[in-house]
């Protein structure tokens, strides 16, 4: 038997959630402080977080812009686990449906991709916000609708505008938002992603993991 190639290491493309944390500005902030704790005397440090259910690396379900739309409960994991691309972005503002037909030829159904724009050379999730955040127009939401792609990862806390929000969750595009892509050089790649299970949400935090695969 030929030996197999040794597997990547995994990666962790999850952006760790922290006290204080950058967060969208009319969205709750983050907080994570102890309730009880052997430093008082207690006999357990327990913690107590508060967040929004868009924070760091988290996933959006439909309902985030559609009014009846899938609660995160309802998402199809089998769009988070699986064969993946990580594409750098070129464009300093927007990911376009031009680069996307360039970079991707022969994008297939199915695809999940991962896009690592200048975000992520910025170190963003400790900044203070900003709106200048490289965003998928929705001529891109439009052209990734129309090839199938099932998954859309993005490198800050945001994929777009509304519209572009509207374009993807109204497909069953599963989006995920927040990565981590400091270690993920272009390519192909496995990744798993899991969302939390929380009743109702129109999003949850996940962890999202990515090993690469031989080109
Ligand atoms: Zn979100």
């Amino acid at each position: 038997m030929p030996d197999s190639p040794t597997p990547s290491p995994w990666l962790d493309l999850t952006t760790p959630i922290t006290d204080q944390m950058l967060h969208w500005p009319d969205n709750a902030p983050v907080h994570i402080r102890p309730t009880r704790s052997m430093a008082w005397g207690d006999a357990a440090n327990v913690t107590e977080l508060s967040l929004s259910a868009h924070t760091a690396t988290h996933v959006d379900a439909p309902r985030h812009f559609l009014a009846e739309g899938a609660d995160v409960t309802q998402l199809d994991l089998s769009t988070l686990m699986g064969p993946a691309r990580v594409v750098r972005i070129e464009h300093e503002q927007f990911v376009t449906r031009d680069e996307l037909e360039r970079q991707l030829p022969e994008v297939q159904p199915g695809a999940r991709l991962l896009f690592r724009t200048r975000n992520t050379e910025r170190n963003w999730s400790v900044q203070p916000f900003t709106q200048d955040f490289v965003k998928v127009r929705a001529d891109a939401a439009k052209w990734l609708r129309d090839n199938g792609v099932v998954c859309v990862g993005v490198d800050y806390l945001s994929v777009g505008p509304a519209d572009t929000h509207k374009i993807l969750l109204g497909a069953s595009i599963t989006v995920i938002e927040g990565l981590n892509l400091r270690q993920a050089e272009p390519g192909r790649y496995d990744i798993i992603c899991l969302p939390l299970l929380i009743e109702g949400a129109d999003g949850a935090p996940a962890r999202i993991i990515a090993r690469r695969l031989q080109e």
